[in-house]
């Protein structure tokens, strides 16, 4: 969630992301041969196609479609097969979505504080907190700046925990070489209307290697329980064998449920949404082109003062700028709210993301509260910014909102 900045016209010259991608006759065109072909609108052929070509674009042997980020999320977090007792590491500095499911489980969550160069999980911080019961570190590459994933997995590795990326952010993110969504053992996309590339609304992904998840998670997304299913006639439990005086013994059902884990729900992408994240995805090398033009620009006229600065780009990583991101130094006089309410009042809106979770009332109420991530909440309450950096952001906007910037920064630098 954001918080909007004070001054706030009913339109702004530069808006913020309502839209992250961009559709055009390309969208409209595969839509059109989808409801034309008479063929299935769910579990289709473009469900396959959209699959298969994700699971080359990031590298996994899986890649699972679902209907959004939360619920790749919900299904991901499952897989984990958390049990009472257990320890999650996470991230005070994400969208709720990325641990709304570790409510559900009766789990002690612990939450490792940010790096303030990136906004993403300190490694150090992740290895003071780490016990024999944990479990998981559940992470997130904010604005796609990939968290620091060599050291991360090498942690993991060492105590066997299994690390779920939040890759809501990272498509067109590359770590070394390496595509977010194989960089730990299970990740998750999303394809909401305001991520880097969208199947018409709403939408997500699930990507990883490993087979046994494959088939539990096919299972689930189509309304089947996650469960060993084994032949009746194998089991030998109470109805292996039809009750006696059933009319009709060979329409008895076949097959027996052990090891029930969860019941399945229906998790299916659509085949239009499918289909049109297939002509996204091939549009994304684009899409991110011009992220990364918008904030060079907005670099460009920040670095031009010393009260602020952005965060660090290692030389071997390609950030897709999904969130553009500043910070306000202290001790520099310039305030940051005051400088989030001159850009509202010259046309420009902002939103600041994301407000720590482990002060939010449900992690509040299990115990968390201020002082558990220092850093994270300092940049949060005084120093860190989000400017609107997304693809229909015209030359003309993009020039004003570096104009607005610089003349607010003059105005409060002293
Ligand atoms: C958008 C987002 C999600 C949730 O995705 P939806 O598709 O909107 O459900 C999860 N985590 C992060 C970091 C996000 O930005």
């Amino acid at each position: 969630m954001g918080i909007s900045t004070p001054a706030r016209p009913t339109t702004f010259t530069v808006p913020y992301a309502r839209m992250g991608s961009q559709l055009d006759e390309r969208e409209v065109g595969i839509v059109r041969e989808v409801m034309a072909s008479g063929q299935t609108l769910s579990q289709g052929l473009w469900r396959d196609r959209f699959e298969e070509r994700f699971r080359e674009h990031v590298g996994t042997r899986h890649a699972f479609s679902v209907t959004s980020g939360t619920v790749a999320l919900e299904l991901a977090i499952h897989l984990l097969d958390l049990e009472p007792g257990d320890e999650v590491i996470t991230t005070p500095q994400t969208y709720q979505a990325t641990i709304q499911p570790l409510l559900n489980y009766d789990v002690t969550v612990r939450f490792a504080d940010v790096l303030p160069t990136s906004l993403n999980i300190d490694p150090d911080r992740i290895a003071e907190l780490i016990t024999p019961r944990t479990k998981a570190i559940v992470l997130v590459h904010y604005a796609g700046l990939p968290a620091q994933m060599d050291e991360i997995m090498a942690l993991a590795e060492r105590h066997g925990i299994v690390v779920v990326e939040d890759a809501a952010h990272a498509l067109g993110t590359v770590y070394r070489g390496r595509p977010a969504g194989q960089l730990g053992h299970i990740a998750t996309f999303s394809f909401h209307s305001s991520k880097n590339i969208t199947t018409l609304g709403e939408g997500g992904m699930i990507t990883f290697d490993r087979d046994d998840w494959a088939d539990r998670l096919d299972r689930l997304r189509g309304n089947e329980s996650d469960a060993v299913f084994v032949p009746s006639d194998q089991t030998f439990g109470p109805f292996s064998q039809p009750p006696a005086g059933v009319l009709y013994p060979g329409r008895a059902y076949t097959h027996e449920c052990t090891e029930f884990r969860r019941a399945g729900t229906n998790a299916t992408l659509s085949e239009p949404a499918a289909a049109v994240g297939l002509v996204q995805l091939d549009k994304l090398p684009e899409l991110v082109a011009r992220r990364q033009a918008i904030a060079a620009r907005l670099t460009e006229a920040l670095t031009r003062f010393d009260g602020v600065r952005v965060p660090e780009v290692p030389a071997d990583v390609v950030h897709p700028y999904h969130l553009f991101t500043f910070f306000v130094e202290p001790g520099s006089g310039i305030e940051r709210d005051a400088l989030l309410r001159r850009l509202g009042e010259d046309g420009v809106e902002t939103y600041l993301r994301y407000f720590p979770l482990h002060l939010l009332p449900e992690w509040r109420a299990q115990g968390h509260g201020y002082g558990e991530c220092p850093v994270a909440e300092r940049l949060w309450f005084e120093q860190h910014m989000n400017l609107p950096c997304h693809p229909s952001l015209t030359m003309t906007q993009t020039e004003h909102l570096a104009d607005a910037l610089t003349r607010a920064l003059t105005a409060l630098s002293r």
